[in-house]
């Protein structure tokens, strides 16, 4: 292990280049040619089907069956809590460097099988080429930077040197966790999710996203090609509803590790306050939820720099992204500019099937996100004055044209709720001081941006924009690995800093066992 390279960044795919724009082709004919299969739970390391399945369906042409995924009921999540309860004493005592070993097999399985993976991603969330891309590398990444994070916090851990004793600190595992991801990075949260607890010496049973089973399951392939031994991770598709309350609530259960809505991680929070008889420990609720996020635009910045970083971090994955700027605040004397510049931007994205080349904005997830979605564009037209889009079509696949809506006040109900879709809403204010104030009413405080060339402002909103990931002079989307820790304040939630130094700690304890000589 002393020969391990330091972490970097997998690098994206360039499709302009014939030969990727060709492998990715192939993938997606491959990967189609195997829509429709069935897909069983795995439990202790062993296939289960159940008569229920969950369809999952291609969100660019719903008539699309992408797989049908076994569906888990309450028995069957007690049996998966029971086997990663026997699985732990075992994996607890692997040693960490081949835990880590694991991931980093793992993180080659994924490589080498990118393009596929990237393709899963296309037909089952709608992602486009480069942002399935971005989800399959930052997986990867998740896998290499948490195998290293667990060999540096399996050395001797720093301590105060006291004459006559040994003291040695130790992290310890937590025991048996709930993994419970989103479908918005169906690969990428999933990976990170479960690869930190799990090279942490924990084992954990998870339940990942309705919407998004089948990526799921081509991800547990890759780790029992990796060696990870069987009930270490056991596969449960299951509704949320049902078997989520059912696990979050378990005794046997250490920890929780969410990410989704803020409604859903209320509820697993106070779920897991609640002490089951014969439980012995608290639970550890990590949630990181929605946001509601907003960038400024300065009366001083470079205009075009700062309309391509908000078309960006509003459009990218149809604003499907808990970083996505939904409020543009849009300081002074340049309001009538951005605006006639953003929509004429707007305007000629490209909206259609995920899977052709080329297209900007894919669909939505699935026909509830399609109407609520559309119904806050309805809002929206009562709240603001409708510049651009405002359109949607489900006929086919979800598809829903972005949307801008200017004139909107920062109180309205498409400036502080989270929509989850291509819809943005342009706030004015009169200066600085009272974008940033706007900026800071919400209830969320995940990501936030600032496009200014004034030193002072900067440095201001260094200090007062309260979010969790603050980015200047850039896109707020697209956190990377190791580069910017991911999590945010208030009710974005537990702020856990995902791809960042501190993470792992979360599924661990710490031991000090001193000697006196
Ligand atoms: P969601 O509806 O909250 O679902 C997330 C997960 O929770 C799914 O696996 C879901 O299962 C499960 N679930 C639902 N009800 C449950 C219950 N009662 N107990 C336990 N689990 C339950 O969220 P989503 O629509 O998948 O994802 C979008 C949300 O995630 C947005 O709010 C977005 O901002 C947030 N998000 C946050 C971050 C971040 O880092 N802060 C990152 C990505 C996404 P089913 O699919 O079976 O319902």
């Amino acid at each position: 292990m002393r020969l391990l390279t330091p972490f970097v960044n997998e690098p994206l795919t360039d499709f302009t280049r014939e030969e990727n724009y060709r492998k990715m082709k192939e993938a997606l004919d491959h990967v189609r040619s195997q829509l429709g299969r069935e897909y069983p739970l795995i439990i202790g390391g062993k296939e289960v089907y159940t008569r229920e399945k969950i369809v999952s369906r291609n969100p660019s042409c719903h008539s699309e069956s992408v797989g049908l995924v076994s569906r888990a009921d309450r028995d069957l999540a007690q049996q998966a809590v029971e086997a990663a309860a026997k699985a732990f004493p075992a994996w607890k005592n692997v040693p960490p460097e081949a835990r880590a070993r694991c991931l980093l097999k793992a993180a080659a399985i994924l490589r080498r099988r990118k393009f596929e993976f990237s393709a899963w991603i296309v037909l089952e969330a709608g992602k486009n080429w480069v942002e399935a891309d971005a989800d399959t590398a930052e997986a990867i990444d998740f896998l290499e930077f948490y195998a290293r994070e667990m060999m540096r916090l399996a050395q001797p851990q720093p301590l105060t040197p006291y004459p006559g004793e040994e003291n040695i600190l130790e992290y310890l595992p937590l025991g048996v966790g709930v993994v419970i991801p989103p479908w918005n990075f169906p690969l990428a949260i999933l990976v990170g999710t479960t690869a930190a607890p799990v090279v942490a010496g924990n084992t954990v049973v998870l339940k990942p996203a309705s919407n998004t089973p089948v990526i799921a399951y081509k991800f547990m392939e890759v780790l029992r090609e990796a060696g990870l031994p069987g009930g270490v991770v056991n596969y449960l598709p299951g509704s949320g509803g049902e078997v989520g309350d059912f696990l979050v609530g378990h005794p046997q259960v250490h920890f929780i590790n969410f990410t989704g809505s803020k409604e859903v991680g209320l509820r697993i929070n106070a779920l897991a306050a609640q002490i089951a008889p014969g439980q012995k420990w608290l639970k550890r609720v990590i949630a990181e939820m929605g946001g509601k996020d907003a960038i400024i635009i300065d009366e001083e910045c470079n205009l075009d720099e700062a309309i391509a970083g908000t078309l960006v971090s509003a459009f990218g994955f149809s604003g499907q992204k808990c970083s996505a700027c939904s409020r543009l605040i849009v300081v002074g004397k340049v309001y009538q500019e951005v605006l006639d510049r953003l929509a004429a931007k707007v305007a000629l994205l490209k909206v259609g099937p995920a899977d052709e080349y080329g297209v900007d904005l894919g669909p939505v997830i699935d026909q509830a996100s399609f109407n609520k979605i559309m119904q806050y564009v309805e809002i929206g037209r009562r709240e603001g004055r409708l510049l651009v889009g405002g359109k949607g079509d489900d006929s086919r696949g979800y598809f829903i044209w972005p949307t801008v809506f200017a004139d909107v006040p920062p109180g309205a109900r498409i400036a502080q709720e989270e929509i989850f879709g291509p819809v943005l809403a342009v706030i004015p204010a009169r200066d600085f001081d009272e974008a940033l104030a706007i900026a800071n009413d919400t209830e969320y405080g995940l990501t936030g941006g600032v496009y200014s060339s004034n030193r002072f402002h900067l440095e201001k909103a260094r200090r007062e924009f309260h979010v969790g990931n603050l980015y200047f002079n850039r896109k707020i989307t697209g956190a990377l690995v190791g580069v910017q820790p991911f999590g945010g304040f208030n009710m974005s939630g537990t702020n856990s800093k995902a791809g960042g130094g501190d993470y792992l700690k979360l599924f661990m304890q710490s031991k000090v066992v001193s000697e006196r000589f």
